[in-house]
């Protein structure tokens, strides 16, 4: 999605492969796509506005950018009607004509905005932190505004934060690479790709900057990040192998850099036990919970959302095993049972993991109806 491709023939180049335009660095892979492109290709014409623009990553980003907000504006269309940008008071935006978006938890009247009033606010934020010098804390609160509504301080998400990830790599594209914003900015543009299910375009995003980190020699901390990233959005495209050789690294990785008990650790069990499930090797998914399970309980309590995941996996283990006994089927139910109280309690019955697990409890117990029902049949053939 960023370039990683031959103009001409889309053959992969990463990040820095290629021939480039000598004028607005667009990239091919030989001089004769570059040649062809210039001649048959509409680059001559076209080659003036993209150096003019910054040059041909920036070009591109800007095109997508316009792109996304008008896709977000018009999912959010109907949603919008009749309501004015929090931030520059107006309903169409004085510049871009762009419509308003909302797409975070704001309730009633708040929260509506211009993507790029949304983006203007963030980049001064962050621009004001660097001039200051500010601190890595309160540097990652203002850049959290790339991603959080400063309104209701959830997380944007669907076409509204793909928007804001094209916005977010707009502004950054141009710094250099080992510049730590360029790398973040690239973190946002695949977390808004996955989040609209653009999820091939966030996949090449994500291998762009693990590629990118590893050759700079990143910290490790760092690149354990972006894998997760990278294996989250394999999983989604139900590439579930390659998911799952990832996730053993980052787990390994988290326990090796900050041990067991870490809950950057805890979480990477939870990733790789909930593929190992996905992947039907019941055996190890549920041998991996046992032991993170008790770890989870003690260090994050019986009413961490993670701690509830972790108990919720368990069962999706127990209870998708077509072998599973009477006994384990009774114990899907009653774990996902007790979760599901714990989860109603702690963060409401509209939360993601709450319906998750009311979901798998629904199945948990048909799958027990269902074995019950064929054990008493068995029983009684044998009579
Ligand atoms: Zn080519
Ligand atoms: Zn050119
Ligand atoms: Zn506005
Ligand atoms: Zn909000």
């Amino acid at each position: 999605m960023i370039l990683t491709q031959c103009a001409v023939c889309a053959t992969e180049l990463g990040l820095s492969l290629g021939k480039k335009c000598g004028r607005c660095s667009t990239r091919y892979c030989g001089a004769a796509c570059q040649v062809q492109h210039w001649k048959e290709g509409g680059h001559d014409k076209l080659c003036k506005q993209i150096k003019r623009s910054g040059g041909a990553e920036q070009y591109n980003a800007n095109e997508k950018y316009t792109e996304a907000v008008t896709v977000a504006a018009e999912a959010c269309a109907e949603d919008t009607k009749g309501q004015t940008c929090f931030i520059c008071t107006q309903a169409l935006h004085w510049k871009t004509k762009e419509g308003l978006v909302r797409g975070c938890s704001c309730r009633g009247t708040a929260g509506f905005a211009h993507v790029s009033c949304l983006a203007e606010q963030a980049k001064i934020l962050f621009d004001e932190a660097e001039e200051n010098n500010l601190d890595e804390k309160p540097l990652n609160e203002r850049w959290a505004r790339w991603h959080t509504c400063s309104l209701c301080e959830q997380n944007y998400h669907g076409t509204v934060r793909c928007a804001l990830g094209w916005a977010c790599w707009k502004t950054y594209v141009s710094r250099p690479e080992t510049d730590r914003a360029w790398g973040s900015a690239m973190t946002q543009l695949g977390n808004g790709l996955d989040d609209a299910n653009h999820n091939e375009d966030a996949l090449s995003v994500r291998e762009a900057e693990l590629s990118m980190l590893r050759r700079l020699g990143a910290p490790e901390d760092r690149i354990l990040i972006v894998q997760t990233n990278v294996a989250g959005t394999y999983a989604r495209l139900g590439r579930l192998e390659e998911a799952l050789q990832i996730e053993w690294d980052v787990y390994s990785g988290n326990a090796r850099l900050y041990g067991e008990e870490h809950p950057s650790t805890l979480i990477a069990a939870n990733n790789y036990a909930d593929s190992l499930t996905s992947l039907e090797r019941f055996e190890e998914a549920k041998a991996l919970l046992r032991a993170t399970i008790p770890v989870a309980r003690s260090v994050l309590g019986d009413d961490h959302r993670l701690t509830l995941r972790l108990r919720w996996h368990y069962a999706r283990a127990l209870y998708e095993n077509t072998s599973a006994t009477l006994d384990d089927l009774r114990d899907a139910v009653t774990t996902l049972e007790d979760t599901d109280r714990t989860a109603r309690q702690v963060l409401g019955g509209t939360h993601p993991t709450t319906m998750g697990i009311e979901c798998g409890l629904r199945e948990a117990r048909d799958a027990l109806a269902v074995r019950s029902v064929c054990e008493a049949v068995d029983a009684a053939n044998l009579h």
